[in-house]
């Protein structure tokens, strides 16, 4: 099967029961048991869940997977990876990760033993310099965020394998509709499926997709022990969302190369982070590892007083945190994703105090683009 029609139909099947064409919302903790020991595959809902089994096939196979392991947020489903690993460990990590992956990093896990350094995947150099006789796992964001940077997935798997760490992308930028890492050699990929999967802006999860077996068996434990799973009803409304996954990515890509484009010819703006532009530094690999380049750009109005005054001003795009919905949010990194990490790195690593990002949604375009003008006009 092809990609919209795995959107559309993996692991879900008409109900037995009543032909319901759409796959129920079990709304149920427990299951009726036969006979000791013998069940229907489901004993209690912290374990497994019909709904979320379903959402889990379907999300396994748009990436390519053997299994989907889904969490009751993205950042639970990153906090259970890093759980793969033991005190004493260390973790390699992109520079410019999503800042709620710096902040368990720094201010929760570094407290149990785990060690991180967050390098410019990039560039291989930094990643080779960075290993240490105790690392155990590589985890990647590419495109990052918010400076839409890429690292090259071959060349990490291949690392990886080498010296027989974990490799894990944070897949959440992208999608399987435009890049399946698993399919480079990647070990694990991890989802916010909040934003583009689910695209609604409507429900939060997580979601690990791997064909390794060892770490399926250790996340299936910690769902289970844990606890940190999706509900029934979100796992639903992210089903719902994911049927039309292939056809708003589209929209989300056509329009932001327009409207990336439309930025780059306005004087006030001093840069725009695009993959799609062909002055971006990485975009031949973009091109090579992506099947397009997604609908999220950031772009530097020159200040915090500008950022301000454009941001203030805007009415159809939505200041808020988030993306990936079908509505275009726009939002300040340096004051909100990314206010956890340090001045210093942030500086470091592009997030200056004028980069705004944007998440290009599907209105019309001529709509965004009249939005953005007038704001800028307050510049
Ligand atoms: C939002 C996001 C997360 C965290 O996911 P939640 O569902 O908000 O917990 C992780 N990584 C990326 C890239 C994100 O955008």
């Amino acid at each position: 099967m092809k990609f919209s029609t795995k959107a559309i139909h993996a692991g879900q099947e008409p109900d037995p029961s009543t032909g319901a064409v759409m796959t129920p919302v079990f709304l149920t903790s427990t299951y009726v048991q036969e006979e000791l020991g013998k069940n229907k595959g489901y004993e209690y809902s912290r374990v497994s869940n019909p709904t979320r089994t379903a959402l889990e096939k379907n999300i396994a196979a748009l990436e390519n997977g053997a299994e989907g392991l889904a969490f009751a947020s993205g950042m639970a489903a990153i906090d259970a990876i890093f759980r793969l690993l033991a005190p004493g460990d260390h973790i390699i990590v992109t520079n410019n990760v999503y800042g709620g992956t710096y902040r368990i990093a720094k201010t929760v896990l570094e407290n149990f033993g785990l060690q991180f350094d967050f390098v410019a995947t990039t560039a291989m150099e930094n990643v080779v310099l960075a290993r240490k006789p105790n690392t155990k796992m590589i985890f990647v964001e590419t495109p990052t965020n918010p400076t839409m940077e890429i690292s090259d997935l071959a060349a990490i798997a291949k690392f990886a394998r080498a010296h027989h760490l974990i490799s894990v992308v944070d897949n959440t930028f992208a999608t399987p509709f435009l890049q399946r890492p698993l399919e480079f050699g990647i070990d694990a990929v991890v989802h916010s499926v909040t934003k583009y999967l689910n695209g609604h802006s409507d429900m939060i999860g997580g979601i690990v997709v791997t064909s390794r077996v060892e770490i399926v068996e250790k996340l299936r434990f910690s769902q289970k022990a844990v606890g940190g799973v999706m509900s029934p009803f979100d796992a639903w409304l992210c089903l719902r969302g994911i049927k039309t996954l292939a056809v708003r990515m589209k929209q989300h890509c056509e329009s932001a190369m327009h409207i990336a484009d439309w930025l780059s010819r306005r004087k006030k703006i001093v840069k725009v982070n695009y993959p799609g532009l062909k002055n971006h530094p990485q975009h031949a690999l973009a091109k090579k590892q992506m099947g397009g380049f997604g609908g999220m750009i950031s772009f530097d109005v020159g200040s915090l007083a500008n950022a301000k005054k454009f941001l203030k001003r805007v009415r159809l795009c939505a200041l808020a945190e988030s993306l990936g919905g079908v509505e275009t949010l726009i939002s300040h990194p340096a004051t909100m994703t990314h206010a956890s990490v340090p001045k210093a790195d942030r500086k470091k690593n592009g997030v200056t105090d004028g980069l705004v990002r944007i998440s290009v949604g599907i209105e019309d375009i001529e709509d965004i683009i009249a939005d953005l003008e007038q704001a800028l006009n307050a510049i």
